[in-house]
């Protein structure tokens, strides 16, 4: 087969992975293996998010919930999945059926101003679902939902003392006070250990998304140079994320120079960075609801100096020995013992930590610089969830260990001044197979020569 050839069967292979996001067949069979799972006396209830308003008459950007999108692959707002087990009855089409979809009537006048809705009479077709209503039905059939069920599965998050209740929560309220007894419990206990292996169409789109972060990742090093400010960087990468078809974000960008690279979860990214600082690039692209998460580290001016190198000689230490531990079988934890293990190792070789690397460990006293996890799924959430049981094939998982010496912590801890602001964490996005750990992530350079080669590069991108 000539060379052509096969990377034509490549690319039809994959785009065929990627176009199977809209076939209703995913969808069903996930809702299925729910309905298998979720005992004969329960019911499961899953509410597409709802629209937020941001300020006046402004909405956020609309963003699907992601267990809702996992079972129906439906990205409007106003909608409810109701599985039942047992059945329920559904008047207008004289049948039982174990799931209904509740959406929005279709709407010509509304949908001059917001786009096109699928409506009641396209669903069936288009999503599969074996019954279709209008959303003002939703309450109709809430009575005889709940009728003799022992729990309901539904996410309810925590409510205010003075925040009134939802409607169908303030009826499910009722109904267990007045009519039925029943526990209400979080769906998570079936979701999370479906979601957490992927399936060859989420790989695909995963993939997809940490090809476009990469991208961008290496875009950044090009263009990074001392003057510009954290913005710029953030722009540059942006503007890869979205000219590649990226909808938006995974998580708001990180772009931490100086003393911002030890602050973890920075992103308001307004500083100018200057000469001699790290930045640390905590980005990730979303792709067909999927996003990657992937952390670079680079000095901005292109030349790592010598403290520089020295912290992050000792996280790429430790983040080789987290992601070789990642592998069928280990516990989720096993990445992060291996990496504090190294961190512990390389603080003592330079001095900043004293005694050994056993005492140390159980003492703890690694956390004044290196204070996070090393290890979170992602998936349609960036921290996505989890059984947090032992790692299993198909699982993808970050891996990203971390120092952080502001000078803050750099005086109480009698660090040298030489370290003070250098904050590093390195980010890679490891697939767990059978044949052991598979870097999604390699298009990103990572080892200080791979970097600094790179940076001597200049982007066109300005
Ligand atoms: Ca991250």
């Amino acid at each position: 087969m000539g060379k052509s050839t096969r990377w034509f069967i490549l690319f039809c292979l994959w785009f065929s992975s990627i176009a199977a996001q809209d076939s209703p067949e995913l969808y069903k069979a996930r809702r299925k293996a729910l309905l298998n799972n979720l005992g004969k006396k329960n019911v499961a209830i899953f509410k597409a998010a709802p629209v937020a308003r941001r300020n006046g008459d402004v909405d956020y950007e609309y963003r699907q919930d992601s267990d809702f999108y996992y079972l129906t692959g439906f990205e409007e707002p106003e909608a409810i999945l109701v599985l039942s087990p047992r059945g329920i009855y559904v008047r207008d089409e004289s049948k039982f059926v174990k799931e209904i979809l509740f959406l929005r009537k279709r709407d010509p006048r509304m949908e001059v101003w917001e786009g096109y809705r699928l409506g009641v009479e396209r669903a069936k077709s288009v999503l599969g679902v074996q019954a279709a209503l209008p959303i003002d039905r939703f309450d109709d059939y809430l009575p005889a939902l709940l009728q003799n069920i022992d729990t309901l599965y539904i996410k309810t998050k925590p409510v205010g003392l003075d925040e009134p209740l939802s409607k169908e929560m303030d009826f499910i309220r009722r109904a267990r006070e007045r009519l039925y007894d029943f526990a209400v419990a979080h769906p998570g206990k079936f979701l999370n250990r479906m979601r957490e292996v992927k399936d060859s169409t989420e790989l695909a789109l995963l993939q997809k998304a940490i090809d476009i972060t990469c991208e961008a990742h290496r875009e950044a090093m090009k263009a990074a140079r001392p003057g510009m400010y954290e913005y710029q960087l953030e722009a540059v990468i942006e503007y890869i994320f979205k000219k590649n078809g990226s909808e938006r974000t995974g998580f708001p960008s990180i772009i931490g120079s100086g003393p911002n690279s030890c602050i973890l979860h920075y992103n308001t990214n307004r500083r100018q960075m200057q000469d001699g600082d790290m930045v640390v690039i905590d980005i990730g692209a979303e792709y067909g609801m999927y996003t990657a998460d992937i952390t670079r580290t680079i000095p901005v001016n292109g030349k790592f100096n010598d403290a520089q190198r020295e912290i992050y000689t000792i996280v790429l230490e430790a983040q080789n020995a987290g992601i070789a531990a990642a592998k069928v079988g280990a516990s989720f934890w096993a990445p992060a013992q291996a990496a504090v293990r190294k961190v512990v190792e390389g603080l003592i070789r330079i001095g900043i930590l004293k005694g050994d690397v056993e005492t140390n460990i159980r003492n703890g006293t690694y956390r004044a610089f290196f204070m996070h996890g090393t290890s979170h799924h992602i998936g349609l959430d960036v921290h996505d969830v989890s059984s947090r049981g032992p790692l299993k094939a198909n699982q993808v998982i970050t891996v990203e260990p971390g120092i952080y010496i502001s000078e803050a912590t750099g005086r109480k801890h009698g660090v040298p001044p030489k370290y003070w602001n250098i904050g590093v964490r390195i980010e890679d996005d490891i697939l767990i197979t059978e044949e052991g750990p598979k870097i999604l992530s390699k298009g990103a350079p990572r080892t200080i020569e791979e970097i600094e080669k790179l940076m001597s590069k200049s982007s066109n991108i300005h």
